[in-house]
């Protein structure tokens, strides 16, 4: 009985799956006191509806996702637009200062090669490959040739600075403005008239305490008595050369200081073997006297004594 009993059961539940035609009944009522209402769902329509919600909420979180991704690719489009447009701009920048750049060093190209005829030195002309007609092409053409120049004005500044140098530290014109009473070479004695003798310098007869100037750059070794030329400075200028300064009544400088050009370095006087104010100014080169108007030819404002 029991094990027929369960088969009715069984076959029961197999026609209720079947043939399911249950509704679902929902019991609404508005308020406690208001009459109840029923609706009555058939359960397939249920599902349906319910699949329907589902698909709907489905497409909306699609679209929702969509929505967002298509969002996100307009800001990376924005973002990469401006980059562009900064990029650009950057690369406008740029070639107008290469543009400027290449001008320069043009400009410098010329000046250098001017400065180079000037000093007559000759121009690297390793420049002209590196620069070529229309300018350098790369930067790294525009690098070379900018350190080429660097290097070509600082020979050609070295060679004029020591040029200059050097101009400045050869005797020039004379240590004192007079009338040249005595010339270099032999000459009768001065002082008794008897006998003839080497006049090392030029005697230059100028009124006492008239200002006595060196006249080339140079470093004094001597500033101090020394027999027959008095009060006496000696100047050592450069290549063996020096300047001598004689019967001063004043001596304004001190062995080891450095004079320019024009520097005073005493008075004229009459000290000395002398017989009357007047500077003895004599150049040597390697302690041999010369003919100081070898060196002052050019100066202005020399006047010899008849
Ligand atoms: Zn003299």
């Amino acid at each position: 009985m029991g094990s027929s009993n369960s088969r009715y059961l069984k076959v029961l539940r197999e026609y209720c799956m079947a043939n399911d035609n249950r509704v679902y009944t929902f019991l609404i009522s508005p308020s406690r006191t208001s009459k109840i209402r029923q609706l009555s769902i058939d359960k397939n329509l249920l599902r349906a509806a319910a699949a329907v919600v589902v698909f709907t909420f489905l497409l909306m979180i699609y679209g929702a996702v969509r929505l967002g991704q298509h969002e996100a690719l307009n800001l990376k489009y924005l973002s990469v637009k401006a980059e562009n447009e900064n990029l650009k701009q950057a690369n406008d920048a740029y070639e107008n200062s290469y543009a400027r750049l290449k001008g320069q060093i043009s400009y410098i190209e010329d000046m250098s090669k001017e400065l180079a005829r000037k000093a007559r030195m000759e121009h690297s002309p390793e420049i002209d490959e590196l620069v070529g007609i229309g300018g350098p092409e790369t930067v790294v053409a525009l690098d070379k040739a900018a350190n080429q120049l660097e290097r070509d004005v600082r020979h050609i500044n070295d060679h004029l600075r020591s040029d200059i140098l050097r101009m400045a530290s050869i005797p020039r014109g004379l240590p004192v403005n007079g009338y040249v009473t005595d010339g270099f070479g032999m000459r009768r004695n001065p002082f008794n008239g008897e006998g003839r003798e080497v006049h090392e310098g030029l005697d230059i007869a100028v009124d006492f305490g008239t200002p006595v100037t060196a006249t080339a750059d140079g470093l004094v070794i001597y500033a101090a008595p020394h027999a027959g030329y008095g009060n006496l400075v000696i100047v050592y200028h450069s290549n063996g050369i020096t300047t001598r300064y004689g019967h001063l009544s004043r001596i304004s400088v001190e062995a080891g200081q450095r004079v320019k050009r024009g520097d005073q370095l005493g008075n004229a006087g009459s000290t000395g073997r002398s017989t009357g104010p007047h500077v003895h100014y004599e150049i040597r080169e390697n302690d041999q006297s010369v003919d100081p108007l070898r060196y002052s030819a050019q100066s202005s404002g020399l006047r010899v004594a008849n």
